[in-house]
């Protein structure tokens, strides 16, 4: 395809930092999701480190991969180590040049910071011959963009608050007259099903020419994300068929971008239901999974953290005998544990956890992993186990979202008048 047509765009970030592992590449992900909104695809995207010694090699790459704009950050300061500048103007036969015009807004930032102008700034206001130098209103770098055999590269610094601010300034503008394509995607969010199985399942469903898909596992849920440069309606088409291929609507979280605590939260408000919580090896995490949502006060009354025997008895109510005839993991003690806390709160819903989250403390009967977990309402208390496998992190987190996610089926199944438990 021409280049100066088409919708690819290679981006690279510079940083030893993020090749080493000391700062996540954010940039990176952050101009993926605002180019995949804006209709671009991503053709080619690398992270290297400051010497970016491999630079000829990530050249021949952007223009195997047909990319026809190229977004770097990173390297833009005045230090040994910054190397875009020299890099470009290699590539681009287009030697450094300095601009005293530009020199002054960095002169004057160091002014307005009361701080004083050291002398390696300078090389800031150096940009490659022909280019056109972009105004970074929020930092000390400009950025530059330069256009050679169909590319054009936007050099942006990457400090990410910069990175943005020069991507919604100067990048977004240029792409959206170059190429204002029209893009679609939908969000399928599942949870209670492996990423394995759902491939299987959707493997039946026919993506014609025109659309994508992509699968993301996030801690709640499974996101399905489909894609189409065609229309919306085709969209809606393909979600139909690949819920259909679920065969299980429960599955469903959300189609609509919600999360699990979001959509739990719209079914709890939209019936006026409160909830709370009762939490041994959680140990708060679900309250806070829950308070992590702006507005939770509208359902949720609050939770208890009953780490000990002694707590699950005195806040909660669970008999003494109880524990000690079946430990406090076990089907009884989640479900009073749970019922305690829709008494202690008064709240329509209650979730509870008491499990092994390891690394010590398993046995053969109930070993590293295993979790019950109970859901009550005002008219039905029910729980369940699983046996986790992960770390402590993992297996509490997985608890989590599996009682969570049986919560929202709960509610979803239950007409929403109550009548109390005895
Ligand atoms: P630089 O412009 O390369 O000197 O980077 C300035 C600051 O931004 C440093 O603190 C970097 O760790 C940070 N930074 C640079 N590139 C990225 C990136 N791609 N993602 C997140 N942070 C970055
Ligand atoms: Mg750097």
């Amino acid at each position: 395809m021409n280049q100066t047509t088409n919708n690819k765009v290679a981006i690279v970030n510079l940083g030893t930092e993020l090749t080493q592992g000391f700062t996540l590449n954010t940039n990176a992900h952050w101009i993926a999701g605002r180019l995949r909104d804006m209709g671009f695809d991503v053709s080619y995207q690398i992270t290297l480190p400051d010497d970016a010694s491999v630079w000829t090699v990530t050249w021949e790459m952007i223009r195997k991969a047909d990319a026809s704009t190229v977004i770097l950050s990173g390297g833009l300061g005045p230090t040994e180590d910054d190397k875009t500048r020299d890099l470009i103007a290699t590539t681009f036969n287009a030697p450094l040049e300095y601009i005293a015009e530009w020199e002054k807004p960095i002169k004057a930032y160091f002014a307005k910071k009361g701080k004083a102008y050291p002398a390696s700034n300078k090389i800031q206001a150096c940009f490659p011959q022909g280019s056109k130098v972009l105004d970074n209103p929020i930092g000390t770098a400009p950025g530059f963009s330069i256009s050679k055999d169909g590319i054009t590269l936007f050099a942006v610094p990457g400090v990410p608050r910069e990175a943005r601010e020069m991507f919604d300034r100067h990048v977004a503008p240029y792409l959206s007259t170059k190429h204002p394509s029209k893009f679609f995607s939908r969000e399928l969010r599942l949870s209670g099903i492996s990423e394995s199985d759902m491939g299987e399942r959707f493997s039946k469903v026919n993506f014609h020419e025109g659309t994508s898909w992509s699968s993301l596992p996030v801690k709640d849920s499974i996101i399905f994300r489909t894609y189409s440069h065609e229309s919306a309606e085709t969209l809606e088409k393909l979600e139909k068929q690949l819920i259909q291929a679920l065969g299980d609507k429960d599955l469903i979280v959300s189609t609509d971008g919600k999360n699990m605590v979001e959509t739990i939260a719209e079914l709890l408000k939209s019936r006026k239901e409160t909830l709370s919580t009762a939490e041994s090896c959680t140990g708060g995490l679900i309250a806070s999974e829950i308070v992590n949502l702006p507005g939770a006060s509208d359902f949720f009354k609050g939770g208890a953290v009953t780490y000990w025997n002694d707590a699950k008895r005195d806040i909660l109510g669970v008999p003494q005998e109880m524990l000690d005839q079946f430990g406090a993991v076990s089907e009884e003690v989640v479900k009073a544990m749970a019922k305690g806390a829709l008494k202690h709160y008064n709240t329509d819903w209650a979730v509870a956890t008491s499990g092994v989250a390891g690394p010590d403390g398993g046995s053969t009967e109930k070993p590293v992993g295993f979790v019950w977990m109970a859901v009550a309402s005002n008219r039905k208390i029910f729980a369940f186990n699983e046996k986790f496998s992960g770390d402590r992190e993992q297996i509490r987190n997985k608890s989590v979202f599996k009682v969570l996610n049986t919560l929202r089926i709960a509610i979803l199944t239950q007409k929403s008048t109550c009548t109390k438990v005895q």
